[in-house]
């Protein structure tokens, strides 16, 4: 059975880079939302894997939707990652302690994020990097 990934992102590149990191992977769905409300409506009503969170998005941020999914027994367990600009320690220690499984910071490294993306994935199910790609 497939894993979902669940990315929610407002930038049609993230979200491109996203799409190119999720084919590398077997097996995994790619479920994509441009902002936070349609996000948590995918993650209420599927069976989502892990969660890729922009911080920056319009209307809901990316720290209110993650504790609106924390606060949901369908998705308080799922692990979310944090993908945010915002670089600094001080933002990585925040982002940390809201309950982000990881905390990624823009521009991404694709192979460091495929690992954190393939790690988190292991839970749920046998997923192999795609070597020939
Ligand atoms: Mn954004």
């Amino acid at each position: 059975m497939a894993s979902i990934v669940l990315c929610i992102e407002d930038n049609d590149l993230n979200m491109l880079v996203m799409k190119h990191v999720v084919k590398r992977l077997h097996d995994v769905v790619l479920r994509e939302a441009v902002n936070a409300e349609k996000g948590l409506d995918i993650a209420l009503n599927e069976d989502v894997d892990l969660v890729i969170m922009d911080i920056q998005l319009p209307g809901m941020n990316g720290y209110e939707a993650l504790q609106r999914l924390k606060e949901h027994e369908k998705t308080s367990h799922i692990p979310v990652i944090a993908l945010s600009s915002f670089a600094e320690k001080v933002d990585i220690e925040r982002g940390l302690k809201a309950g982000f499984t990881e905390y990624v910071t823009k521009p991404i490294r694709v192979g460091h994020f495929l690992q954190i993306v393939e790690r988190l994935l292991m839970n749920t199910g046998e997923v192999m990097i795609d070597q020939e790609q």
